[in-house]
């Protein structure tokens, strides 16, 4: 069985593809962090050296190792792993070293399975001579062996990489298929697998983490905190947060990203409320807020911030400087009906 939690249509043509021998030496397995990437290169790396009728069972010897990590034959190269290497200490990047070292172990026969399935976890961090250096494999596939890449965002892989794979993209789940994964398999309660499922954006692994571990969703509710606050701020507290986001961007961009996501869930949850979609809300925990909330704007002022905090987010993809692209941000702020705004501007 497929341990894969929805993407039917993705495990169904790999299934097809497996009863057919049809199977192709290199997948790219495209979607958004936690949304079940790895778990489903596991399940076919399980199918590929199963020893029950209907692979992928689980349970038979070869699907238990491949579990655990101690098959011979499946390796995982990525920034924290380094194929059977004992060495754990986190890279900036997939080094040449790590894909010679795959290459090198492709080229023997399978040790104790059927196939040999080497999977290149965050392939868009392989480095520019990695990503060549693999590339040389991918032109002349080796039998019984099956690279699979698994990457957020393909447009940071080489053109030539991804034409030489099947591209397999896993989009979001449905927030109900979420939840209903959480309270049956995972045993959660329906409130907090309803929240969580939602603040998962349909990527069931964060909400799982997020069940297991209440930091998670603690952090979460910080950060929250802190962005409504600003939006009560006066300028100097704003500008001070840009500059301590900024300061920040540089060591950690993945983190203000996420902050900007945060915030228009935000946003995005007090225009479904403005509009009466109150049923499809992220923060169903905080709906009442958003519905007070939602009063103090109009529909434009909340879809024009909306336009501005994604302007932000692609124009520090596009590196933009952080400071100046968050103190725009924060001079965006609406006004709420209701409060007087305090513009106080310092002589030069
Ligand atoms: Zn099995």
């Amino acid at each position: 069985m497929w341990q894969v939690v929805g993407q039917t249509r993705v495990v169904s043509l790999l299934q097809h593809s497996l009863e057919k021998g049809a199977l192709a030496h290199a997948y790219l397995l495209i979607g958004p962090a936690h949304v079940g990437k790895m778990t489903l290169a596991l399940n076919l790396a399980q199918a590929l050296n199963c020893e029950a009728i209907q692979p992928p069972c689980g349970e038979c010897a070869p699907c238990q190792k491949i579990t655990s990590g101690k098959h011979a034959d499946v390796q995982i190269i990525g920034l924290t792993s380094n194929g059977n290497s004992a060495e754990a200490k986190p890279r900036a990047e997939i080094s040449i070293d790590q894909v010679r070292q795959m290459q090198h172990s492709a080229s023997l026969p399978p040790f104790e399975g059927r196939y040999k399935v080497f999977i290149v976890d965050g392939a868009e961090q392989l480095s520019r001579e990695a990503a060549n250096c693999l590339l040389k494999t991918l032109e002349e596939p080796i039998g019984k062996v099956i690279f699979i890449l698994l990457a957020t965002n393909e447009r940071l892989l080489p053109p030539t990489v991804v034409s030489r794979c099947q591209r397999l993209e896993l989009p979001p789940l449905a927030a109900t298929e979420v939840e209903a994964a959480l309270t049956s398999g995972w045993g959660i309660e329906p409130k907090k697998a309803e929240l969580l499922a939602r603040l998962s954006h349909g990527c069931l692994g964060w909400a799982i983490s997020a069940a297991a571990d209440d930091g998670l969703l603690q952090q979460h509710t910080q950060q929250l905190d802190r962005l409504l606050d600003i939006i009560n701020a006066d300028y100097e507290e704003r500008f001070a947060y840009a500059a301590h986001l900024a300061a920040q961007f540089s060591q950690n961009r993945g983190w203000v990203q996420e902050i900007l996501n945060l915030w228009l869930d935000w946003w995005r949850d007090l225009l479904l409320v403005k509009v009466g979609c109150n049923d499809t809300i992220t923060n169903i925990d905080r709906s009442a807020m958003l519905i007070e909330m939602a009063r103090g704007y109009n529909l434009t002022q909340i879809k024009v911030f909306i336009n501005s905090i994604q302007a932000a987010g692609e124009q520090l993809r596009l590196n933009a400087n952080p400071q100046l692209v968050l103190e725009t941000l924060m001079l965006s702020i609406p006004g709420r009906r209701g409060k007087v705004e305090e513009i106080t501007l310092h002589p030069i």
